[in-house]
């Protein structure tokens, strides 16, 4: 199927053309139609399905006729968080290309002139993260009474992040006769509710979640020391053991991990950059912009930093800690393997974080294949709690018991709530959403480390002996000075008349 049968003009699809699609993918297929027809859509559908696409396309085409006004958007786009706002902007610009549309992005970390400069020269598309908006909405400098399309993007996150209270609140400020677009990986209770609230009649388009995990993605756990800088030695030997890697994303739970293992990579010789929300905006652009040129081939990343980042061709995502919500693997990994292509998910897990192992499988519902790499040992004794301490090297102790652990963790998955997703895995959420959200709702539950993050010792020294270099350090990659897109530096369209 193609493009052509989906009722876009000709601008757009020559700009898909140019960025190389030939075929929509299932939810574009699905999505572009009823988004055209003007229809309510809920789409659930995660990042590495073309879901960006699935909504940008047909704005372009039903915005491309009409007239901005001063501070009054014809659309607005709600997403978690910055990157994710910075990446839909990109969208934009890509297929937006043949279209003389304007677009305003409001972030964190971007000055609030530059802002209300484009919003005061009027906007077509209004891309915000909910904090930001809201500051701007109180400041008086933007009015939601002209937005036609309402855009709801990773809903789920949006709820893991406590925006919940923000987008209600922005809903009921746009006017009841917009379309409203929902896209949401899961549905929890809260976000079910939320659709039935503002959106009218939704035709519900579902995307396949297994698509993601189970066929192009090879996936393996290798269980290591928790000692944290036998943990960072492992990472490197299975770095150097992978023969097709070309780069990378090292997910780790805790911001302060991604900091040191990114450093303690640098200092192996490893193209590493750290990505954490509390990382200013500027640093944070240009790291994702050196990844996407080559020029960076690890990034060392937290859950919230790199949800949804639109990285192609990433070959291996490799955790160096397990997630503690299984859901949470299910993204790292959409990391690669996208759009059809193969990839490779490694999952270091000590034997404390079998559990979560478990939980995984569970959800994934198949076993990650245990390897074991030279060099790699699991704990001798002492610091884990399994009763299965002292088997051989590699944890090979037969077929664990599925069952059980199905049970649980699928309680786990079906369960999520606001608060207990809090204290699972995604202990970097709290405090990176604070930076997009506005005072009032800063008052949410510190999330808390989970277990299995054991102090370092201090009095046992790594057996490092010389300064390793990775296997593919000599490969000439293009840089450039700035990877901030054009629109957080000027305005790069044409303003609409005014
Ligand atoms: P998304 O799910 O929107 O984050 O998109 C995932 C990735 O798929 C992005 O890198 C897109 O550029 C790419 N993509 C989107 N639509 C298509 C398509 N029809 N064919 C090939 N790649 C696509």
């Amino acid at each position: 199927m193609s493009f052509d049968t989906l009722g876009l003009g000709d601008s757009v699809l020559s700009a898909v053309k140019d960025a190389g699609y030939t075929e929509p993918t299932p939810i574009q297929r699905d999505a572009i139609p009823i988004v055209l027809s003007g229809k309510d859509l809920l789409g659930i559908a995660q990042t590495g399905t073309g879901k960006t696409a699935s909504f940008t396309l047909p704005m372009i085409e039903r915005l491309s006729t009409g007239r901005a006004r001063a501070r009054m958007p014809r659309s607005l786009i709600l997403e978690p968080t910055r990157e994710l706002a910075a990446q839909v902007a990109e969208n934009f610009e890509t297929y937006g290309k043949n279209t003389k549309l304007t677009m305003a992005l409001l972030i964190g970390g971007v000055s609030f002139q530059e802002q209300d400069r484009k919003l005061d020269r009027g906007v077509d598309v209004l891309i915000a993260t909910p904090g930001r908006l809201m500051d701007h909405m109180e400041r008086g400098k933007v009015m939601l009474n002209g937005v036609q399309i309402l855009v709801v993007d990773e809903a789920d996150r949006m709820l893991d992040m406590g925006f919940i209270p923000d987008i209600e609140k922005i809903c009921k400020r746009v006017p009841f006769t917009r379309q409203t677009l929902f896209f949401s990986a899961t549905m929890p209770p809260e976000i079910h509710k939320l659709t039935q609230d503002f959106q009218q009649a939704p035709v519900k388009i579902e995307v396949a979640r297994k698509s993601m995990a189970a066929d192009t993605i090879d996936q393996s756990v290798v269980y290591c020391s928790s000692k944290d800088f036998e943990k960072r030695d492992a990472l490197r030997k299975l770095i150097k053991s992978e023969t097709e890697l070309t780069n990378g994303i090292v997910f780790c739970n805790r911001k302060r991990d991604v900091d040191v293992v990114a450093k303690s990579m640098l200092t192996h010789g490893f193209k590493a950059a750290p990505l954490h929300g509390d990382l200013n905006q500027r640093l944070r652009m240009e790291t994702l912009g050196k990844f996407k040129s080559g020029e960076v081939e690890f990034l060392i990343a937290s859950d919230v930093a790199a949800r949804g980042l639109d990285i192609p061709a990433v070959s291996h995502v490799f955790n160096f800690d397990v997630p503690t919500v299984a859901e949470d693997y299910i993204h790292r990994i959409g990391r690669t393997g996208r759009a059809g292509l193969t990839g490779t998910a490694i999952t270091l897990a000590t034997r404390a974080e079998r559990k979560y192992v478990e939980a995984i499988e569970a959800l994934v519902k198949h076993e990650l294949r245990q390897r074991e790499i030279d060099g790699v040992g699991q704990d001798a004794a002492g610091t884990d709690d399994t009763p299965s301490r002292g088997r051989g090297r590699g944890g090979q102790g037969g077929p664990r018991n599925k069952s059980g652990g199905e049970k649980s963790s699928a309680g786990g998955r079906g369960g999520r709530s606001r608060g207990g997703r809090g204290r699972g895995g995604d202990k970097t959420s709290s405090a990176e959403s604070r930076a997009d959200k506005p005072k009032s709702d800063a008052a949410r539950p510190e999330a808390k480390e989970a277990s299995g993050n054991k102090p370092q010792r201090k009095d046992v020294k790594p057996t490092r002996s010389r300064r390793e270099k990775p296997a593919k350090d000599d490969r000439s990659k293009s840089t450039s000075d700035s990877h901030m897109p054009a629109f957080l530096m000027s305005s790069s369209k044409p303003k609409s008349e005014e």
